[in-house]
Order: C-alpha cells, then sequence, then structure tokens
C-alpha cells in the first residue's frame, strides 16, 4: 500500500472510511470471537476462500484490519498483521523464514528477548545465528552462508544506538535472494522507513512509540503481500499470538499523534544530548541526532532525526548509576520506550542480562550504562530532575553546561 498523502494525513485517516460503519469517527471496537454466515454454503465459500468475509477473530477482525492497513501504508509495504506482542511478531516472523539447519545473521545488538528467542531455536531447532558488523559489504559478504535464509536486523541498536546501514544491508541481501528483516522499533515510521531502502519485512513492538501511551503490548509486521498472505495462514494462524480488538483500538488512537508526539520526542532528546555531553560526571552519551555520534552522518541519510532514545555512561560504578536513578524525582525507573513519561534503566542489569556478559561487552554496554526514553514533558523539568540527581553522585566541576537554544 502506498501513501496517497502526506504521512501526517495517512496516521489519521488511513485504513478506516467512516462511511463503512455508520458514521462513527471513531473506528468500532469489533469485541467478537466468531462472525455468524447466512448459510452453510457462505461458511463453505468463506473457508474456501471464494469469498471475501470474516470468519473468526484470530484469523481476522475488522478493527484490527484497520489498524494493519494503517501500518501498512505508514511504512510503504504491501500488507500488515498485527500480532498480541512485539515478540509474538518477532517470532512468527522467524519461524516463518527458517527450517532446520538454517542460519539466520543479525545485527550486531539485539532486543534481549529475540536474542533469547535465537538461543532457543539454534538449541531445539537447529537453527543457528551469528553476528555481523554490517559496516561494509565485505564483512557482511564474509558473514552470509550458503544456508542463511534471513538477515535480522535492528537501527538504532538498543542501547548503544549504534546505525545498520540500510541501503548497503538491502542491496548486498538482494544479490544473494535473502530477505531482510528489520525490527523498526525504535525509529517508528515516522523517522525512518526500511521499506524505501529495499529491505522487505519490517517488524515493531507496537508497545513502544505506536502506541505512545504504554497501555499496550503490541506487534506488527507488514511486507509483501505474498510473504504476509504466508505468515497469516502459518505462524500467525497455526501459533495464534493475534492482538485484541480493543488493543488495536488503542493503537489506532496512539497512532493519530504519532508525528507530533515523534517532534517532541527528538528535541528533548536532543536537550538532553547536549546537556548530557557537557556534564562532568557523564563519560559518553549515545545519541545519533548528535553531529559528534559515530553514525550522525548516516543518521542524517536514512532518518528524519535522531529519535527519542539515548544512552549515556557514567564515570564511576554499577553502584553509581543505581544511586543516581535512585536520586530522580519524576523520571520514572522502568523499561520500555516511546511514552509520554520519560522512563530510564539499567541495561546489564534489566533489559540485556539475557545477554551474556562477553557478548554484553561488545555490544558496549557496561556497568555504568544508562538508558533514558525521553518523555514529552518540558525539556527543561526533564533536565531538572536529571541534573539534580547526577549531583548525588559527585561534584560538579566548570564544564559548562549549554544554554537554552
Ligand atoms: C520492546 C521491544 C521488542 C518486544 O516487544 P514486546 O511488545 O515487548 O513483545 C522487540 N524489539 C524491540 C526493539 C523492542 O524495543
Amino acid at each position: 500500500m502506498s501513501r496517497s498523502k502526506h504521512f501526517e494525513t495517512e496516521v489519521i485517516h488511513a485504513g478506516y472510511d467512516s462511511k463503512d460503519h455508520l458514521g462513527s469517527l471513531s473506528t468500532p471496537i469489533f469485541q467478537t470471537s466468531t462472525f455468524t454466515f447466512d448459510s452453510a454454503e457462505q461458511g463453505e465459500r468463506r473457508f474456501a476462500g471464494d469469498e471475501e468475509g470474516y470468519i473468526y477473530s484470530r484469523l481476522g477482525n475488522p478493527t484490527v484490519k484497520a489498524l494493519e492497513q494503517r501500518v501498512a501504508v505508514l511504512e510503504g509495504a504491501e500488507m500488515g498483521l498485527a500480532f498480541g506482542s512485539g515478540m509474538a511478531a518477532v517470532s512468527a516472523v522467524l519461524v516463518a523464514l527458517t527450517k532446520a539447519g538454517d542460519h539466520i545473521l543479525c545485527s550486531q545488538g539485539l532486543y534481549g528477548c529475540t536474542f533469547g528467542l535465537l538461543s532457543m531455536m539454534k538449541e531445539k531447532y537447529a537453527i543457528s545465528s551469528d553476528f555481523s558488523l554490517m559496516e561494509t559489504e565485505e564483512e557482511l559478504k564474509s558473514k552470509i552462508q550458503p544456508n542463511t535464509t534471513c538477515i535480522y536486523i535492528e537501527t538504532p541498536i538498543n542501547p548503544t544506538m549504534k546505525l545498520i546501514d540500510l541501503e548497503l544491508v538491502s542491496r548486498v541481501a538482494k544479490s544473494y535472494g535473502i530477505p531482510v528483516v528489520v525490527d523498526n522499533t525504535f525509529s517508528s515510521p515516522y523517522l525512518q522507513r526500511p521499506i524505501e531502502y529495499g529491505c522487505d519485512v519490517v517488524i515493531h513492538s507496537a508497545t513502544k512509540y505506536l502506541c505512545g501511551h504504554g497501555d499496550v503490548i503490541g506487534g506488527l509486521v507488514v511486507g509483501k503481500e505474498a510473504f504476509m498472505k504466508q505468515v497469516a495462514v502459518t505462524t500467525q494462524k497455526d501459533i495464534g499470538g493475534v492482538m485484541a480488538p480493543f488493543d488495536a483500538w488503542l493503537l489506532l488512537r496512539g497512532l493519530k499523534t504519532l508525528p507530533v508526539r515523534m517532534e517532541r520526542h527528538c528535541h528533548n532528546a536532543m536537550m538532553m544530548s547536549e546537556r548530557l555531553n557537557a556534564h562532568p560526571i557523564v563519560k559518553s552519551v549515545y545519541y545519533p541526532g548528535d553531529v559528534t555520534h559515530e553514525d550522525y552522518a548516516l543518521m542524517v541519510t536514512q532518518m528524519k532525526a535522531g529519535g527519542g532514545v539515548l544512552a549515556f555512561e557514567l564515570e564511576g560504578t554499577k553502584e553509581d548509576a543505581q544511586k543516581m536513578m535512585n536520586a530522580l524525582k519524576m523520571i520514572k525507573i522502568a523499561v520500555s520506550l516511546g511514552d509520554a513519561e520519560s522512563l530510564i534503566q539499567h541495561p546489564a542489569t534489566m533489559t540485556h542480562t539475557v545477554v551474556p556478559e562477553q557478548k554484553r561487552r561488545e555490544m558496549g554496554i557496561t556497568d555504568q550504562l544508562i538508558r533514558l526514553s525521553v518523555g514529552l514533558e518540558a525539556w527543561e523539568d526533564i533536565w531538572q530532575d536529571l541534573e539534580q540527581a547526577l549531583s548525588f553522585i559527585g561534584s560538579k566541576t566548570s564544564k559548562e553546561i549549554p544554554i537554552e537554544k
């Protein structure tokens, strides 16, 4: 599905027409498990696929379908499918693309549970996986094996915000005929649309920016119609991790404000990045919107802005990091991201505990690294909270804090 109007308009209108629903401005919630047939013959036609129409909500539901179509339009994909969680979406795609003996090539950092899923697939189904920096064509090619059936990437990579060049990866993958799957959770389609760079499948934990309000667990997958239909009748139907109609309704509601929310998230994150960078207790800041970030140039080519998540490393120990977090008054200690509330977490002991220590080190996740999902509050208040908490772990020197731009 391609966009016929601007992104800011499609987040509100795509996939739904009130004329089809008695003029209801808001998408009705079809809170039903099953759909009745007019006759036994109609039931037969529906099951045979000879007639369009709903059968049973695990196979399709009108509220969920409106969301699936909207996200497909926003990502510039042919078709979308919604799942009960981001991980239900990730597992449905990975299981659909692999069989015993296959190999998955991944970006250097992965969401913790995706890493866990790959370990399980290796142990139970002999589906191996490897990591690639994906910085150069040569290195990427050297990691591709004859049995590689999927390239799986996240960009920005959580939590160090390293970027992967989507165009480079999809170009190399195409020459081998390997599909590229991108977990686009951290960017949202407002900031980055991997299909425009030749990638094949895009996954979202809708729990994060798509929802934006911290009240839904959900997942989305979009891609080409042939592949998506295959997922619909195999891993989605038979493993069954589908989305509930009410959750789809909440997501349709949240999506309407995605562009305005993302603008504020990005602006606030930029403000925090600048200030953290200048703070004497902060050793390094990882934010791709910052001109000093190693992948800033790549950010400019494939993203609209640097996003709303950043990580920073303190001078000090794990205890210092925890002390700083405990001293916060407004910012909440919680995993997840993309919500109105600013959320802070400690990757080494929270989101990335499943990753073995050695691998964590390779990924740059030290014990002093803290991840911040910058919320929609006034940036001055977010900074005030961070600054007072940072003051607990050391005395301030004369390093200058930039003033408001
Ligand atoms: C949260 C997250 C997931 C998992 O999504 P759930 O909705 O929690 O199942 C997958 N990938 C990324 C990048 C995430 O941030």
